[in-house]
């Protein structure tokens, strides 16, 4: 027992970075120029181009980009939108920092991701979107969301911070919606050196208003036509994300070839994420559901194998959220919580860490039965 196997190591990613990284950390320096410059324009427009989508608006962080979506749209105050139970809770957070009413709907058991079906009966006279989360990379299931918002004239937002570079059909997540919500925080599969976040979307209008949005209400310097916020990508760190933008395709691919070794050599006992043609998972997380998941953790830990949870406590289960929820009662949710494990999947891990523990977790099987 010697290998230590950590769950990521961020360190040693950007490691890979440091000579681009500081090559633009010193240019900037001479600069002198810190906030809305080039670099975020330059950002802007390459992860537009990565998308083929129209726009990016840069803001702060990935709460922002889904809490500015929202405002984007104004809705009126006590508007019903339709998220998934089974989400972070930033996702519902967004909603209700709006004076809008998350209401809560249940994931499919095996892809973890909101239930089409369950959607259209959520749907009543006060649903204004639907506001669906691409969770661990996994793209929801778009067509018959797609067709629902029509029917219904809703809006659709995503929240892509798990899913950069994910495709459904073969397009990319944050292209089937009015907006696509990033998150660029470290973790992510496109990480920043901090916080970082954008948006992209499909209208010139929204655009327009995401962009005043941002800054104070603002486009034009000291003239404030809407009541705005700031959340501004920072230019250092779109100056990073500049970098890491070209080897997003680079990460996903290894995340994915990683992810298929646990597919193809963990034990058939491990619920393992599904695959199928249509959706091509980026594998921000690679969970397993276990029944004896906390037994399991330890157990790994005990062998020098480093996993974590997302999540431990459903969103409705949050003392944050009491009161607030018109009801509390999600059982598929609360299973995927209770039992869900993440295992090392990163840039950073090489297969032979892979297969090492698949090998530990394999003879937990067997001294099960
Ligand atoms: C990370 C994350 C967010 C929030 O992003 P921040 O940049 O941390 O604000 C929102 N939704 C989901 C699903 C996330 O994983």
């Amino acid at each position: 027992m010697s290998l230590m196997i950590p769950y990521e190591n961020l360190n040693t990613l950007n490691k890979s970075f440091e000579e681009k990284f500081r090559d633009k950390f010193s240019r900037f320096l001479d600069k002198g120029w810190y906030v809305l410059g080039e670099e975020v324009t330059h950002f802007e427009n390459e992860f537009s181009a990565y998308h083929g989508a129209a726009y990016t608006t840069g803001v702060a962080n990935g709460l922002d980009a889904l809490f500015l979506s929202l405002k984007c749209c104004a809705f009126n105050k006590g508007a019903e939108v339709i998220v998934p139970s089974n989400t972070y809770i930033a996702t519902i957070l967004a909603i209700i920092h709006c004076d809008l009413v998350p209401v809560l709907v249940e994931p499919e058991s095996r892809t973890y991701n909101i239930d089409p079906k369950k959607i259209a009966e959520a749907v009543t006279d006060n649903t204004v979107a639907i506001l669906v989360v691409h969770l661990y990379g996994r793209c929801c299931e778009m067509d018959p969301i797609i067709e629902i918002a029509a029917q219904h004239q809703l809006k659709i937002i995503e929240d892509c911070a798990q899913a950069h570079g994910a495709k459904y059909k073969g397009q990319l997540a944050g292209t089937f919606g009015d907006f696509g919500a990033f998150s660029f925080y470290p973790t992510k599969n496109l990480g920043a050196l901090g916080d970082a976040g954008a948006i992209i979307c499909k209208s010139a209008a929204d655009f327009s208003k995401l962009k005043q949005l941002r800054n104070y209400g603002s486009e034009k310097k000291y003239h404030n036509s809407v009541i705005g916020y700031n959340s501004r990508l920072d230019e250092l760190q779109a100056s990073f994300l500049r970098v890491k933008l070209p080897h997003l395709n680079e990460i996903n691919t290894h995340k994915r070839k990683l992810a298929a070794l646990y597919a193809l050599h963990l034990d058939p006992s491990f619920i393992k994420p599904v695959e199928s043609p249509d959706f091509y998972h980026v594998y921000h997380i690679y969970n397993i559901l276990h029944p004896e998941r906390n037994r399991l953790k330890q157990y790994l830990a005990d062998h020098g194998i480093m996993t974590e949870i997302h999540y431990p406590v459903a969103p409705h289960h949050q003392e944050a959220l009491k009161g607030i929820l018109k009801s509390y009662d999600y059982p598929i949710a609360e299973k995927i919580h209770e039992t869900t494990l993440s295992l090392p999947c990163s840039f950073v891990h090489t297969e032979k860490d892979i297969l090492h523990v698949i090998s530990i977790l394999n003879a937990f099987v067997n001294k099960l039965f």
